[in-house]
């Protein structure tokens, strides 16, 4: 098709251009913006706002900050035990709003992050995997891959989907000629996107202690984690052993890059829950175990009393 003829039949599709106006987002180390909230500008003034989704499930808490960590490095590697830890740990991932917090050894930083915290950056951005769009309408025949999109909403709750990565060309003329649309994608791997959350809050934990706790759920925890940083992508992971209560949730608000607090979450009506936060981003109930008695402002540690009955700081 000429140049001449895809002008033409821009036209007759008959959508105005719009243009962007202004875009919130993104964070440290991020190569594409995120969206938090985008205001886009029609031919005639008018404007539309785009931000998150809202996520079935989500309710207002009030969160309180017990205890804030700070960079601490362990004798031992605080995941596997096993050596000492040589390479510095994000903790979250750098993408939703980690710096380097502590460090651990090679393998469980590279492997045990390459296989799970792109699953969790996914399930934090809403990102819809594996994308492929295709066409009733216009010149391109069959599906073309569309990457990965982030999902979003306009202000009336209206779907709207961002291309986030590398994608066909031919995916926009598929978007600019409209018809019947049929979008195929994937969800980020549930298993994975949970055992990177336990990752950083395991290791938020450990950074709130200031030490490598030995209760039952954190030899659980170090258990599934060993295996998750073992279990090749292409494989299904299970987090067999963590059978504990315990939940991720998105915080609230924007990231605060290289923030790790001990909060206590209070839902109307409810027990408050203690949780660990993890650049502002994500909280992860308090995943190994012990009850905390308090906390020392002063040296910023927390006081709990282990599963054994052991009072320590
Ligand atoms: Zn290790």
């Amino acid at each position: 098709m000429s140049r001449k003829q895809r002008r033409q039949s821009r036209r007759e599709s008959g959508r105005p251009p719009w243009t962007i106006d202004s875009v919130y987002g993104g964070g440290p180390g991020q190569t594409h913006i995120p969206l938090y909230s985008t205001r886009l500008v029609g031919p005639n003034g008018q404007a539309m706002s785009i931000g998150r989704m809202q996520r079935e499930g989500e309710v207002d808490c009030q969160i309180d900050t017990v205890a804030i960590a700070s960079r601490f490095d362990f004798a031992h590697c605080p995941l596997c035990l096993a050596v000492v830890p040589g390479t510095d740990e994000h903790v979250p991932p750098e993408n939703i709003g980690g710096t380097v917090m502590t460090r651990t050894c090679d393998d469980c930083n590279n492997k045990a992050g390459g296989r799970t915290e792109p699953e969790l950056e996914h399930w934090w951005n809403d990102t819809l995997v594996r994308a492929r769009l295709e066409s009733t309408l216009g010149p391109v025949r069959g599906p073309r891959v569309a990457g990965n999109l982030y999902r979003r909403q306009t202000s009336d709750g209206e779907p709207v989907f961002a291309l986030a990565g590398k994608h066909d060309s031919a995916v926009r003329d598929i978007l600019d000629h409209g018809g019947d649309i049929t979008l195929t994608f994937g969800l980020p791997d549930r298993a994975r996107v949970f055992a990177a959350a336990l990752k950083s809050a395991y290791l938020g934990a450990c950074l709130l202690a200031r030490r490598v706790p030995f209760t039952r759920e954190a030899e659980a925890v170090r258990a599934a984690l060993r295996a998750a940083r073992d279990t090749q992508k292409s494989e299904p992971l299970s987090l067999r052993g963590i059978d504990f209560d315990w939940w991720i949730a998105r915080r609230p608000g924007s990231i605060e890059a290289g923030r790790i607090g001990l909060e206590r979450v209070r839902v109307a009506g409810e027990e408050p829950q203690y949780a660990v936060s993890l650049g502002g981003a994500l909280l992860v109930s308090w995943p190994v175990g012990g009850y905390l008695v308090g906390s020392d402002r002063a040296s910023d540690r927390i006081l709990w009393i282990d599963s054994m009955g052991a009072n320590s700081r």
